[in-house]
């Protein structure tokens, strides 16, 4: 990087919470820095006020904050290059936009919506990449300012100069783009605000960036933004663009993904006759109509909106119809209970590999690895059973301590059931619980421990097979050891178990036989963490007095 200390940033722009593609380009600008000793700012992209979602600059910070990547310069952090948020630089952009009118590298357009539908049409019947035909002669600044005060729309457009250009992309080469294919871009919208590129490569250079390392969906933006660099007498940067991350299946992740699997179970349930398109607006509490186009008709040919249903009815909507919406957000994989330490891992994992066999780095192993000669071309797939072993095995190697920190911050953001639990009674959760894949888990296996005994409710399959099966085998089961477990003098995981043992042996009858009508009795269900511990866990008090209701509930 020669004697410049390398100066990387982040520039999500706030639309929701922070994407998992997202999350991976700040963590490898993250690591870049840290490797360096260079400098990481975070700059919010707020320019663009159709698509800004309230409150998303601070869910994007908690993600980031989550996920261990602090920055040296932005938001909360301060910096010499501030402010870090576009939409308080606006003069800034500006006193650029007017540099570029006088040199005469960039002009008001002042073409009707109608008269660029026309140049698209244009394009696409000539199969010409670039749509925008230059206007000959050009308007002038005067004009152009009398046509925006008469409230006509007016752009400001940059020119571009004859030529190719090209970009040296650290990962993907060189990058030329013929000069038939570049055309006059908008720098200046009509409300006067700057777009993303004139934004971006004013702030690359106010804020001293010498690398931009980003998705490689912004590849096709590179060259725009060194040609308006050259026109501003700016450095460009160095550019690494990153592969792109999809499902397994070969499609984009993202919002949609969520809306595709509540479709599908919804499609099932009315298919079935349970649901109707009413059903839908009730629960989603959505009007009929916006339910009719958020579902579709594929018969009448009229294909789902998705866009008609935001993301707190998408939430509502899945919990009816008991879908798991799938993970893609960071704040989705934090509620679902993975430790940011396994999806930093695997982040770190999507398009580039340390070159050796190494699948478990921890965060300084990634910064003394990471470099961008290993960053593939290739797009990376999110293979979400890699990262469901990756955080089994973090869950299994973190102190106790992290794991129950980490455990409290999933309860919390959550909100499960098992928040209530004080610390000491969660550690002994979290050790009953060992081998977990995700917090999910210990949700699942240990919530109705926690439960009032008297809303205990029994799963009617655990009670059939465990319970009732053969006569009322596990019923029989109950009652003999109802008195042994009230008579035992210590109530600790050996004696429980030793008693156990006796009753296999006194009656000549397996572990399960025992231990499982035990289990249904006093959760329920048929999983739960280890006999001994599911039974400490309540203490005899509880165990006997569930037991007791689960026996007087067939009496
Ligand atoms: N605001 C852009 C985005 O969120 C960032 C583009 C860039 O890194 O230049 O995609």
């Amino acid at each position: 990087m020669g004697s410049t200390a390398l100066r990387v940033r982040f520039a999500p722009s706030p639309t929701g919470y922070l994407h998992v593609g997202g999350a991976r380009t700040a963590l490898f600008n993250w690591l870049l820095a840290r490797q360096s000793g260079g400098v990481f700012v975070l700059r919010i992209e707020d320019t663009d006020r159709t698509r800004h979602v309230a409150a998303a600059e601070q869910k994007i910070l908690d993600d980031l904050r989550w996920l261990g990547l602090d920055w040296d310069e932005g938001p909360d952090a301060g910096g010499d290059c501030g402010p870090y948020f576009q939409s308080q630089r606006l003069d800034i952009y500006q006193r650029y936009v007017e540099q570029l009118l006088e040199e005469g590298n960039a002009y008001y357009a002042l073409d009707t919506p109608e008269e660029l539908e026309a140049m698209r049409a244009d394009a696409r019947k000539a199969k010409r990449a670039s749509t925008y035909r230059r206007p000959d002669p050009l308007p002038t600044v005067k004009e152009g300012l009398a046509a925006r005060d008469r409230g006509q729309p007016a752009v400001v457009r940059f020119l571009m100069p004859p030529g190719d250009v090209v970009v040296h992309d650290l990962v993907r080469g060189e990058v030329r783009v013929p000069q038939d294919e570049m055309e006059d871009f908008v720098i200046l919208k009509s409300d006067g605000w700057p777009t993303y590129h004139l934004a971006c490569v004013v702030d690359d250079a106010m804020m001293k960036v010498t690398l931009v390392c980003r998705g490689q969906d912004h590849l096709s933006n590179a060259p725009k933004h060194v040609a308006l660099q050259q026109a501003l007498g700016f450095q460009t940067p160095q550019y690494a663009h990153l592969p792109l991350i999809f499902n397994l299946d070969g499609s984009k992740m993202g919002k949609r993904d969520k809306h595709v699997a509540v479709h599908e179970a919804v499609a099932r349930l009315i298919r079935d006759g349970k649901w109707t398109i009413d059903t839908v607006g009730e629960h989603a509490r959505i009007d009929a109509d916006g339910a009719s186009r958020w579902f579709g008709d594929k018969k009448a040919g009229r294909k789902p909106e998705f866009q008609a249903l935001d993301m707190d009815g998408l939430i509502r909507l899945a919990g009816h119809a008991g879908v798991v919406l799938p993970e893609i957000d960071v704040h989705d994989f934090r509620v679902s209970g993975y430790l940011p330490e396994a999806l930093g891992n695997f982040l770190n994992l999507l398009g580039w590999s340390p070159g050796d066999d190494r699948e478990h780095l921890s965060r300084d192993e990634a910064v003394a690895a990471f470099s961008i000669d290993r960053i593939v071309k290739s797009n990376a797939k999110f293979d979400r059973d890699k990262l469901l072993a990756l955080n089994t095995h973090w869950c299994a190697g973190v102190s106790p301590g992290r794991l129950l920190e980490a455990f409290r911050d999933f309860t919390q953001t959550g909100g499960s059931a098992l928040n209530a639990l004080d610390d000491g009674t969660a550690s002994r959760v979290l050790e009953a619980c060992k081998g977990l894949r995700t917090f999910r888990d210990v949700e699942n296996k240990a919530g109705a421990l926690f439960v009032a005994d008297a809303q205990l409710e029994y799963d009617a399959k655990a009670v059939r097979k465990v319970l009732a099966k053969n006569d009322g085998q596990g019923y029989a089961m109950l009652e003999r050891l109802l008195p042994a477990l009230d008579s035992l003098a210590t109530w600790s995981p050996d004696a429980v178990e030793a008693l156990l043992a006796d009753v296999c042996e006194k009656y000549d009858v397996k572990l399960g036989d025992v231990a499982q009508p035990v289990r249904v009795a006093v959760t329920g269900r048929t999983i739960s963490p280890a006999i001994g511990d599911t039974l400490m866990l309540l203490g005899k008090e509880r165990t006997l007095t569930r037991i007791r209701n689960c026996l007087a509930a067939v009496a």
